[in-house]
Parts: structure tokens; C-alpha cells; sequence
């Protein structure tokens, strides 16, 4: 019965039907926090991706998945924090860490939500 493309279809109309709302305040968000971490993302992208909640490029392309729209802006904050920071630092190390628990100190709770369920991904 299709309903992989049922489930596409259904949320490409999502967005036509006036979800740009949302992934503006998506982006605006992610350029506030920009500011406060001092970094500058050449590009915010917002689209649909399966297998993660976002991704960061060494050009400084962002991406963040389109469903993160339907989460809580603490949730929101700890994915768009997490992509952020790759802008200053490449991997997960100790000072990664430490800079997100700075600045988003319950990602650790976040992470285990978002790590749990068949539907299980992270931040890249
Ligand atoms: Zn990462």
C-alpha cells in the first residue's frame, strides 16, 4: 500500500499549506543563537532528513531537519546549539561538551529522547 510515499506526499503538503511560518522561526531562532555563540553559519537550511536532527559542513552550510518543527523549543535549541558549535569545532570532544552543557545544560535528557524509539537519530 505505499504509504512511505503517502507519508511524503503528506508532509509536502505540510509544508506547502503554510508550515513556512514554522521554519522561519526555525531559522530565526537558529540565527539568535548565531549571535550569542558568535558564529556564523554561511547558510540555514531547512529540510527533510530521515536519518538525523541536523548536520553542519566545513563551508558552513547548516541543516536542520524540517520536523523539528513539531518539537519543544528547548529540543530545538539543543540541535541548533550542537550545529552551531561545530562551526568552531569539528568533533564531539571534551570542550564540545562542555561549551554545550554551557549553554544548553539539559542536552544529555534531550539526547536520550532523541536517541530512544524506532525512529532513534542525532545531531551529526
Ligand atoms: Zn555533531
Amino acid at each position: 500500500m505505499r504509504e512511505g510515499s503517502g507519508d511524503r506526499a503528506r508532509r509536502a503538503a505540510g509544508r506547502r499549506r503554510g508550515s513556512g511560518d514554522a521554519v522561519q522561526e526555525l531559522r530565526q531562532r537558529t540565527m539568535a543563537w548565531a549571535v550569542r555563540l558568535r558564529v556564523n553559519p554561511r547558510t540555514v537550511r531547512v529540510q527533510d532528513m530521515d536519518r538525523k536532527w541536523g548536520s553542519c559542513t566545513s563551508s558552513g552550510t547548516v541543516t536542520l531537519a524540517y520536523d523539528l518543527v513539531h518539537r519543544t523549543g528547548d529540543f530545538q535549541d539543543y540541535v541548533i546549539v550542537h550545529e552551531l558549535l561545530h562551526l568552531r569545532l569539528p568533533n564531539h570532544g571534551r570542550l564540545f561538551k562542555a561549551l554545550l552543557t554551557a549553554h544548553v545544560p539539559g542536552w544529555r535528557e534531550l539526547e536520550a529522547t532523541a536517541a530512544s524509539g524506532p525512529a532513534a537519530r542525532w545531531p551529526r
